[in-house]
């Protein structure tokens, strides 16, 4: 069920598991941290596409990435867009988060699993193959922020890492990872974000590239039960940090009966007659929850009216 966290009942006491973002920053200010454990939201992204591990483990990495970003907006209503467009079998990858890291996805080819690399990691390189990586960051602007990068690799983590140094020149550390159990569910899932903010210490900088090597198993880091804190330490080592917050983050979808007619609204007039001519009612499915609505005739008028008033109502600028 979406928008449920699952209660664990431990010795008597409540133990909420849901994924979280922990926000740190280093004590002499050179550089902030996102620490993820999203293997709440990839179980669910799992359920609700069906995918097989490999799709999985694509589609849990861009979830998690993008999760993350979500946190970096700047006010309540921005949201954050990354678009893998694949040319592998995974083809589109989709992500979308809100500025408390809620996220929603999907994956063009759920059932892209070609076969293991030789190390038995799941090889999402090949499922994604070459194409590119988009950011569409809606911060409430008269037009949103978009930066494209080429893929690296299509193992999301570097790619996600050319994309804040190409496009936005922030220096970033990232690492990701999904581990997919025998009956497909996801067994850990997390990842990690660290940017050099401007003026960043040299000895800060050394830290972060001689412990990267330290998070190249990151799922499996989580998979030992090791917290968000705790996998920070292991990217910063001697650095010293402070812990901003830690906030339950979770797979959401916000789609609404009006929202999705409303987009009704961007196909052309006379395909939507069409369609009512031929079936008598317009139905659409969710992308990301697979909630189904149907319209009406009526329906349709009532929401040409509605972006019509709307149109009406908004300031000349
Ligand atoms: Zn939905």
């Amino acid at each position: 069920m979406l928008g449920e966290s699952i209660l664990y009942l431990q010795k008597g006491k409540e133990i909420k598991m849901a994924s979280t973002i922990l926000r740190a920053l280093t004590k002499d200010g050179s550089a902030r941290i996102f620490v993820i454990n999203s293997k709440d939201i990839v179980n669910k992204a799992q359920k609700l596409h069906n995918t097989l591990p490999t799709a999985t483990a694509a589609l849990g990495r861009v979830l998690t990435a993008t999760s993350m970003m979500g946190c970096m907006l700047k006010n309540k209503g921005n949201s954050v867009t990354v678009r893998i467009k694949g040319e592998g079998e995974t083809g589109s990858i989709l992500a979308v988060a809100d500025y408390f890291g809620n996220v929603k996805g999907y994956i063009d080819n759920p059932l892209a699993d070609p076969p293991r690399r030789h190390d038995g990691k799941l090889n999402v390189g090949a499922a994604v193959g070459g194409g590119t990586l988009s950011v569409i960051k809606d911060e409430g602007l008269e037009h949103p922020y978009i930066g494209v990068v080429n893929l690296v690799s299509g193992e999301i983590a570097e790619d996600i890492t050319a994309y804040f140094s190409e496009s936005e020149q922030i220096p970033t550390l990232c690492a990701l990872g999904v581990l997919v159990d025998k009956d497909y569910s996801c067994k850990a899932a997390g990842g990690i974000i660290v940017q050099l903010l401007p003026f960043a210490d040299d000895k800060v900088i050394s830290a972060l590239e001689n412990n990267a090597k330290n998070l190249v198993n990151i799922s499996n880091l989580f998979d030992e039960g090791k917290s968000n804190e705790e996998i920070a330490k292991i990217a910063l080592g001697d650095i010293e940090f402070d812990v901003f917050d830690e906030i339950d983050v979770d797979y959401v979808c916000d789609c609404s009966y009006e929202r999705m007619g409303m987009a009704l609204l961007t196909l052309k007039p006379v395909e939507l007659y069409n369609i009512l001519v031929e079936d008598g009612k317009i139905e659409t499915q969710c992308h990301f929850c697979n909630k189904k609505y149907t319209y009406k005739g009526e329906d349709i008028e009532r929401f040409r009216k509605l972006k019509e008033e709307r149109l009406k109502n908004q300031p000349e600028k």
